[in-house]
């Protein structure tokens, strides 16, 4: 095996061992890149960048170890544009709060950044404004998204690990969609500060990696409270290779009826069952629970969620960041920008939101889905009293090809069905890969938990991958 297919803990340990070093791995991702990239396209400015003089700290945790980031995370000095017009040229004078802990952590922060949908709007990072990534399992299908670039980096060999960020399943439907590892943290875990917001009620960097290992020890790194972000909890970080323990013996295991209706796949229908089969027989014990408002849970979103982005994009006025259009009149300027700067999803977004948020619809729509919300969160604490873990599909579909949704935007809302209500409750979820279609296109498994319960995702996830080889296959390219 190259140096580049290897997890973080592999990697980790050879270089303590002085078996490899940093900048060998950095070479290895940069041959890699070399070669699949004119197919894949994970990375986004590619011929803007050079290549880093790797200086590690061989003390540190992550010994210079590199790291990809979506194009959503401020990184210091570094492009840091949305994959949009908008803040062409933005380069941030910051780093986000996981940026700098990732670097305290002697991780290196890879200068070439993951592509993604304009603004994190999309579940096919098709809406980017350098065009569409390509799963490495099938080229002309879709990576999922918003986080397809990240996603698609580290299944591609193109990257150890990645951060993306979930707003509605954005991390763990592309890590579904690649046959990785995708972890949305409990809202408040990780800080938001330099994240550039989408919704920001909804909004959670978070880890994509080969495997659950890698995972919690990206985890450890990025979790814990942040003055600079008044969401961010107080709320003790446990040591997570404690709940790397091989053992879900007696762990109820709660199954949600509403998630497996009309819509869904029928081989990812069976794939899922088996998964579930395979936890039972690894001693949990599941059983049919109910979340009865799961129905409401894309309405709400696309309610809620567009409203905060209206709200968020309304910043980008070509003043302050980015990219600004010619005129000498002011007002024009604004509209000259925004118009030429944003794409269409994200100008569909502004006018949704700031439909929901106007006067006289406010109630009818904003209130209402405030109130939904609540019922939907109710509905899990309702079953986390009697249950440790809730598992269902990450996405009722494989990927989907480029191009097949992107005319019919309901159809691609559809697709984050079961992801949504995660971000809405503001609960946990890990996506893992569990089996693959018969078109070799590989099937996440989405596992829930009670928030700040991400030992449980890891416990449960880790043994299922213990007792499994899906994250081992490797896509050809
Ligand atoms: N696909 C969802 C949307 O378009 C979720 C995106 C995300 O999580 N960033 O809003």
């Amino acid at each position: 095996m190259e140096l580049n297919q290897l997890t973080a803990h592999e990697l980790i340990d050879k270089l303590k061992d002085k078996q490899a070093n940093a900048s060998a791995v950095l070479d290895a991702i940069y041959s890699r890149i070399e070669k699949v990239e004119p197919s894949v396209k994970a990375y986004v400015r590619v011929n803007d960048v050079k290549k880093p003089v790797c200086n590690p700290q061989p003390d540190s945790l992550l010994k210079g170890l590199p790291i990809t980031i979506k194009d959503n995370i401020c990184t210091e000095g570094i492009n840091t544009e949305c994959c949009s017009k908008i803040l062409q040229g933005f380069r941030p004078p910051y780093d986000a709060t996981v940026i700098n802990k990732l670097k305290k952590s002697g991780a290196e922060i890879f200068p070439l950044k993951a592509n993604m949908d304009e603004f994190a709007f999309g579940s096919s990072t098709e809406n980017s404004r350098y065009g569409a990534t390509h799963n490495p399992w099938d080229l002309e299908s879709v990576p999922g998204g918003s986080s397809g670039g990240s996603a698609a980096s580290v299944a591609a060999d193109e990257a150890i690990w990645a951060l993306g960020s979930d707003t509605g399943g954005s991390i763990r439907q592309p890590a579904s969609f690649c046959g990785v590892v995708g972890l949305k943290p409990t809202y408040g875990r990780v800080s938001r500060y330099g994240l550039i917001a989408f919704a920001s009620s909804l909004d959670q960097i978070g880890p994509i990696t080969r495997d659950v290992r890698d995972s919690s020890i990206l985890s450890q790194v990025i979790f814990g409270y942040d003055p600079n972000d008044s969401t961010s909890v107080k709320q003790d970080v446990p040591d997570f290779s404690k709940s790397l323990t091989n053992d879900i013996r007696g762990l109820k295991v709660g199954i949600p009826g509403e998630y497996f209706v009309e819509g869904m796949d029928a081989e990812v229908k069976t794939i899922i069952e088996e998964a579930i089969n395979k936890l039972n027989s690894l001693g949990a014990v599941s059983q049919k629970v109910s979340l009865p408002h799961t129905e409401y849970a894309v309405p709400v979103y696309y309610i809620i969620a567009t409203a905060e982005a209206s709200s968020n994009l309304a910043r980008f006025d070509g003043v302050q960041y980015g990219w600004r259009a010619k005129s000498d009149n002011l007002i024009e300027m604004y509209k000259k920008t925004r118009g030429e700067g944003f794409g269409d999803e994200a100008k569909r977004r502004i006018i949704l939101g700031t439909f929901a948020l106007s006067h006289g619809y406010y109630d009818a729509y904003y209130l209402r889905a405030l109130k939904v919300r609540t019922l939907i969160k109710q509905d899990f604490d309702a079953v986390f009293k009697d249950f440790d873990c809730i598992v269902t599909p990450t996405s009722p579909t494989p990927a989907f090809k480029i191009g097949e949704k992107t005319q019919d935007p309901l159809k691609m809302y559809l697709s984050d069905i079961y992801t949504i209500s995660v971000n809405l409750a503001g609960i946990p979820a890990i996506s893992i890969p569990c089996g693959f279609t018969k078109k070799g296109l590989p099937v996440g498994l989405q596992i829930m938990a009670r928030p700040f319960d991400e030992a449980m995702l890891f416990r449960v996830a880790h043994t299922f991958e213990q007792n499994t080889d899906w994250h081992k296959s490797n896509p050809k390219l």
